[in-house]
């Protein structure tokens, strides 16, 4: 049996433009929860609306640089031009205190984690038909087209590597996804430990 006097890092993942971030702010406006948000650090510049500290940490490339060399992160990844990374420290302190420490990242580094952690869940986020992703990804309206064709063609070559994750969430409905997400972290908690 697995003893449940620690927290569960939770890994959502997928392809860029299939709504992680929607599902993953629905899923903390979802009551009665314990879960908490790993804020990445990026050297993206900030989307209008975006706060420091609270959506990213914005910094250089050469804080991040700095940040790698120092070994940080618990995976970082170089996605379309620009670093993304989970800073390390705070995790294990929450994870102690039997949180649920919730990352929203890209395939490279979830599957980064998949290869050096064992306690953890990943879920794979599809959209229900891949016209939905180019729509979402048009409707947000802040990269270039150019931005939009490279992250695109990321996404296509990202759905070949959804077997490497533990689950697979529909998002047809970012309520409903949050959902799904809600019962399988508490499917984890009730699970038994198999060798
Ligand atoms: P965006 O620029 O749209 O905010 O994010 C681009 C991609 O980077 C998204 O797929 C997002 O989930 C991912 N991402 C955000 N933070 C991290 C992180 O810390 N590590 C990794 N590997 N990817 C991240």
């Amino acid at each position: 049996m697995k003893l449940n006097e620690k927290g569960l890092l939770v890994i959502i993942s997928g392809p860029s433009g299939v709504g992680k971030g929607t599902v993953r702010r629905a899923l903390f406006n979802k009551p009665n929860h314990n879960l908490v948000y790993s804020v990445s650090m990026t050297t993206r510049k900030p989307r209008p609306g975006e706060v420091d500290g609270v959506d990213y940490y914005f910094v250089d490339r050469e804080t991040f640089e700095k940040r790698i060399a120092e070994g940080k992160f618990l995976e970082w990844a170089e996605f379309v031009g620009n670093y993304y990374g989970t800073p390390k420290d705070i995790i294990d302190e929450e994870l102690a205190e039997g949180k649920e420490v919730v990352l929203e990242i890209e395939v490279d580094g979830a599957l980064q984690i998949r290869k050096n952690v064992k306690d953890a869940v990943f879920i794979f986020i599809v959209p229900p038909g891949k016209q939905a992703l180019y729509d979402r990804l048009l409707k947000r309206g802040t990269e270039s087209p150019e931005i939009i064709k490279q992250r695109v063609e990321k996404a296509d070559k990202e759905f070949l590597l959804a077997h490497k994750y533990d689950y697979i969430v529909v998002n047809d409905d970012v309520d409903n996804a949050a959902d799904r997400i809600m019962a399988i972290i508490r499917a984890e908690h009730a699970k038994t430990e198999r060798s």
